[in-house]
């Protein structure tokens, strides 16, 4: 049955972090019709933390093609070199347009955008707005889609249960649930794109936010989408021991150091070339190195100091101002008056819902997803900084794009509520359950704890095979795991309890390909297996999910356009 007042858009976008708000943007632009949904206020999405900045060649002195080998590289030779060419390319008049539209990029003393270092970078390509960039840009995408009241229905604080697909397998429309009220509804839309952000609360700690638990992810996996690259999981090299809160790479790209119990710059052992400035791979084993061989600093010698001292107070001041708060704050340190202790933490994920440089997802038609929750693969094994905003730019309005003209062509379809009664079911049964046995709390706190402990910077055979038993075992344990809240009004621990579900399934996927993946190569270091092993390895792994919930492996090719693996030394 179909309800008269059912929502019908040409397309619907869920999530309203950049991706889906630049998809919004474009495909309004482009005249469709387009309602974008999110389970936080839009400018609450985990985009508003982005720090450091965006990657773009707009130098005189620079290339794109400069950036997108210095993004081959990083990528370890995993990434997609035609989305890398692509989106490199496409960069400068991207900032250009954010910068026309309102956002007020740092400049220099003659006026023009100013540019900062950033790691994995062969010169100064970073644009900024002092070390709150996301939330810069987030803001002003905002007030951009305000302007399209006519035609972009904004739903603020749903939350997405499902995706629903016709007979055919074509995805039509989605169910959510209204958090303020409990209410379900199904929506239709000739387009679904998933722009809902990353995976990071499977890891514990980890810099992302509360909410970045994998939902679209697991949501296309669970419609019979394939998911990519999902063995890799970038460790930043500075997070604050205490907590996991980020201390932006912008910090090393002003200049800090990075210094070992001795007081040593020990990046001169590991990458003599760019020093602090080595991909975050790199950085990440060669600080777990120091740590794990005795030389680091702290009570249990579990971390780094990063030395911002020898960045001008001046400029620690007005270009990193965030963090000044942050070190005050969350560990009591003044930065530009002596080191902080960091060291690697959780803090994004290159793997996603395979897509093609469209944001297309292969075998599900009407299917995009585009920015974090995304696999272009643009970042292959190890994504360089600031590249994540300008993923999720380039190929969220490109999304956006294709979707609007492709629903040109097509009649709007009638999503069935099928779905909607079973995950409606699926929440009275979750709210009903005895107060006995697991809190989904715990079962989130083993699975974060587990992940961190077994699949960080080193990885081996036995580890992983721990982790997997785990979260198996995880798994079994969430089914009858019980919750709080019995209410309908803002209950977010009958969420929780399905976010859980999500991120079970990513983990199991990220388990299943780390061990799948018996090289070292980008952010994937098995200590078992330490070389990268192009013969058999130069090739991403595909997990679509069999019939019994388990995770099924394939591969596929990368694709090479001007660049041919080397030795990747900084
Ligand atoms: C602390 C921090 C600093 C960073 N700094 C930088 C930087 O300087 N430069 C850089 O390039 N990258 C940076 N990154 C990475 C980058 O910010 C993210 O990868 C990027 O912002 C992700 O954007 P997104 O639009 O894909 O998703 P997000 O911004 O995470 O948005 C996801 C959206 O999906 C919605 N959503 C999720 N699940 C559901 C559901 N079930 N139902 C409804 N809505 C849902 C959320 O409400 C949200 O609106 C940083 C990341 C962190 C954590």
């Amino acid at each position: 049955m179909v309800r008269p007042s059912m929502p019908a858009h040409d397309v619907l976008i869920i999530g309203a972090g950049l991706a889906g708000q630049r998809a919004a943007l474009a495909a309004a632009d482009a005249g469709a019709t387009v309602a974008i949904m999110s389970k936080v206020h839009p400018v609450r999405s985990h985009s508003v933390a982005a720090a450091g900045g965006i990657n773009a060649a707009i130098n005189v002195a620079d290339d794109w093609r400069s950036h997108a080998y210095d993004t081959v590289k990083g990528s370890d030779f995993l990434g997609d070199q035609d989305a890398i060419e692509i989106m490199c390319s496409e960069a400068p008049k991207e900032v250009m347009h954010l910068e026309h539209i309102g956002v007020t990029f740092h400049r220099n003393e003659t006026g023009e955008l100013d540019l900062r270092a950033f790691g994995g970078a062969s010169m100064k390509r970073t644009a900024y707005v002092a070390d709150i960039t996301g939330q810069a840009i987030l803001h002003v995408l905002y007030e951009q889609i305000m302007k399209y009241s006519d035609r972009v229905d904004r739903y603020e604080e749903w939350f997405t249960t499902s995706l629903v697909l016709d007979d055919d397998g074509a995805c039509v429309g989605v169910v959510a649930r209204d958090i303020r009220t409990g209410v379900m509804e199904t929506f239709s839309a000739k387009n679904v794109i998933l722009a809902s952000g990353g995976a990071g609360q499977c890891f514990k700690p980890t810099t992302n936010g509360l909410i970045c638990t994998g939902d679209g992810i697991a949501q296309a996996y669970r419609a019979g989408a394939p998911i990519m690259d999902m063995e890799m999981i970038q460790y930043h090299p500075t997070t604050l021991v205490e907590n996991g809160f980020l201390i932006t790479e912008g910090a090393r790209g002003e200049g800090a150091h990075l210094l070992n119990a001795a007081g040593e710059r020990f990046m001169e052992k590991y990458a003599p070339n760019k020093m602090e400035l080595a991909s975050r791979d790199v950085v990440s084993r060669a600080e777990q190195t120091e740590i794990n061989e005795g030389r680091g600093v702290g009570p249990n010698g579990e971390g780094i100091y990063l030395d911002i001292t020898v960045v001008p107070k001046k400029r620690t001041l007005e270009a990193l101002r965030e963090i000044v708060n942050i070190g005050k704050d969350f560990a009591g340190v003044d930065i530009t008056a002596e080191p902080i202790m960091i060291r690697p933490g959780q803090h994004y994920i290159m793997g996603g819902v395979k897509t093609d440089v469209d944001g297309q997802v292969p075998g599900v038609p009407g299917l995009y997803a585009a920015g974090e929750v995304a696999c272009v693969s643009v970042h292959g094994g190890n994504r360089l900084g600031a590249n994540s905003l300008l993923d999720t730019l380039i190929f969220g309005r490109r999304s956006g794009e294709h979707a609007a003209a492709r629903a040109a062509g097509l009649p709007m379809p009638a999503a069935s509520e099928a779905q909607m009664r079973d995950d409606a079911a699926e929440i009275a049964s979750i709210i009903a359950r005895p107060r006995e046995g697991r809190r989904i709390s715990e079962i989130k706190d083993e699975l974060g704890t587990t992940m961190n402990d077994n699949v960080a910077v080193f990885r081996d055979e036995a580890k992983l095979q721990h982790a997997h038993e785990v979260v198996r075992r995880l798994k079994e344990e969430a089914k009858t795991a019980y919750i709080d809240d019995r209410g309908t009004v803002f209950n977010q621990d009958v969420l929780g309890a399905i976010e859980l579900g999500y991120m079970l399934d990513c983990s199991e996927a990220t388990v299943v390909a780390a061990i799948e993946r018996k090289e070292s190569r980008g952010a994937q270091f098995r200590t078992d297996y330490p070389e990268r092993n192009d013969d058999e390895w130069l090739k991403h792994i595909d997990i679509s999910r069999n019939g019994d919930d388990t995770p099924h492996i394939s591969y596929s090719e990368v694709t090479f356009t001007q660049w041919q693996p080397e030795e990747r030394k900084y």
